[in-house]
Formats: C-alpha cells, sequence, structure tokens
C-alpha cells in the first residue's frame, strides 16, 4: 500500500510575507493522516522549513542533472537537501515545454536527486492533442519508463499523473479516464520493478481543487494529488489534504 501524499507546488508564487500560509497549514494539518507537502520556489525553502516546524515537509521544484560546476542560475539536488528540502519535482509539463527538457535529461536529474537522499515526483502526461489522437497511455508509458534509471530507488520515487490541458485551466479529464491512467501506471511499475512498486504513491495533478478532490481520492491508484494554484492559501489546501486523509 502506498503511503498517501498531498503535495503543493508554488510554481514561481511566493514572497517572505507568503510564510505564514506556510506556518498556517503546517498547524492546519498536524493531526491528519497523510503526508502533506509543499514545493516552494528555491529562495523560501529555507525559511519554508522554519515555519513548516517540522510538520509538513518542504521540497524543491526542479535541479540541475550535474552535483555542480559552471551552471549560472542553477541549483544542483545537494543544494536542495542543504537548504533542507526533502522532495522535488521533476519533469514538471511547464519545464518540459518551455526548458525543452526530455525524457533523458530528466533521467539523469532523478537518478542524482535520489543518490542525494531526496525524494523524486515525477510528473507524467499528455497534451490534448496526443488525448485527441489516442496515445495517453503510450505517452505516459513512454515518459514512465524512459525517465526512470535502471537502478531506480522505489522507496524515494512519487509518480504525478498531470495531464498538460489540466494544469491551470479549471479542466479535469473524466473520472474513469483518471483511473484508467494510473492503473496503466502502477501496471507498469508492477511490470518494471516487481511487488515493491505497490508502494509509490500515484498522485493525480490537474484542477484539483476542495470541489473535486473527494471525488477523485475515491478512485483506485490514486494516493493524493500534486496541487498547484489551489496549494498557495492555506485554507483551500487544507481542505483538499482533509479530502484526502478522509479517502
Ligand atoms: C501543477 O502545476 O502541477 C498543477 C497541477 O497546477 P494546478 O493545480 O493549478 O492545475
Amino acid at each position: 500500500m502506498a503511503r498517501k501524499l498531498a503535495a503543493g507546488n508554488w510554481k514561481m508564487h511566493g514572497l517572505a510575507a507568503d510564510l505564514t500560509e506556510v506556518a498556517r497549514l503546517a498547524h492546519l494539518v498536524t493531526a491528519v493522516d497523510c503526508d502533506v507537502l509543499l514545493c516552494l520556489p528555491a529562495t523560501l525553502i529555507e525559511r519554508g522549513v522554519r515555519a513548516a516546524e517540522g510538520r509538513i515537509a518542504i521540497g524543491g521544484q526542479d535541479c540541475h542533472r550535474a552535483a555542480s560546476g559552471a551552471h549560472t542560475g542553477d541549483i544542483s539536488p545537494a543544494m536542495l537537501v542543504d537548504a533542507g528540502a526533502s522532495h522535488v519535482i521533476l519533469g514538471h509539463s511547464e519545464r518540459r515545454a518551455a526548458c525543452h527538457e526530455d525524457d533523458r535529461l530528466i533521467n539523469d536529474k532523478l537518478a542524482l536527486a535520489q543518490a542525494v537522499g531526496l525524494t523524486t515526483i515525477l510528473c507524467l502526461g499528455e497534451t490534448l492533442e496526443q488525448r485527441r489522437a489516442g496515445e495517453t497511455l503510450a505517452v505516459v508509458r513512454r515518459q514512465l519508463t524512459q525517465g526512470l534509471p535502471p537502478d531506480v530507488r522505489l522507496q524515494r520515487l512519487v509518480l504525478a499523473y498531470e495531464p498538460v490541458w489540466a494544469i491551470g485551466s479549471g479542466l479535469t479529464p473524466t473520472l474513469p479516464q483518471i483511473a484508467e491512467v494510473h492503473a496503466a501506471l502502477r501496471a507498469t511499475l508492477e511490470d518494471r520493478h516487481g511487488e515493491p512498486a505497490g508502494g509509490v504513491p500515484l498522485l493525480y495533478g490537474g484542477s484539483v481543487k476542495p470541489g473535486n478532490a473527494a471525488e477523485i481520492f475515491a478512485l483506485p491508484e490514486v494516493d493524493g494529488a500534486l496541487v498547484g494554484g489551489a496549494s498557495l492559501k492555506a485554507d483551500e489546501f487544507g481542505a483538499i489534504v482533509a479530502a484526502l486523509a478522509a479517502a
């Protein structure tokens, strides 16, 4: 059984004044029976860890594939750990599109991030054109198999199925569509890695809100959510966390 995880992705939002939301969320979700994570902008990670007081985990949103070097503006996995991060998002569709990240690059990042102790959240998902062409399962299986190094540590792996067209759009797939992809991801993982793959949390992401969270969390093989916009405010994200804990 995979542990349940509610993960927030603040993207390029958040200044020091917004750390009050981190502190508020940390107090709201104190006794809930699921893991809670906020992936903050790199500038806020260290202060976010302090604000969270150990009640929720704090992660990064990306890292470089190299351990160190002449990469102006980039952040290594060890730097995230040094700042107090426990997790990192990799392969988010915004980075795949805007920064031309491919599966090979994401695979390298994931291997290095796991090697320094980070739990890696690998994002997968089809574009609207790919869904209309009936390619959804082929796309996410390819992103999964090519994004994972052969010696992937399953205990440090989380998958997030995020249809590109559902992110920030207010649109979501139907519940059977989400269930179909999650079942395919679990089957692909188990084919390749055997029974321990059952412990890898499978998150859904894309316009999750307090109003639709419970029905999504009731689906088989949905172990939580990766949440963008609705993670910025503690009350809204807290309601999603509560729905997950109750599922
Ligand atoms: C995301 O960016 O990973 C995401 C799911 O965003 P939103 O919840 O805003 O659709």
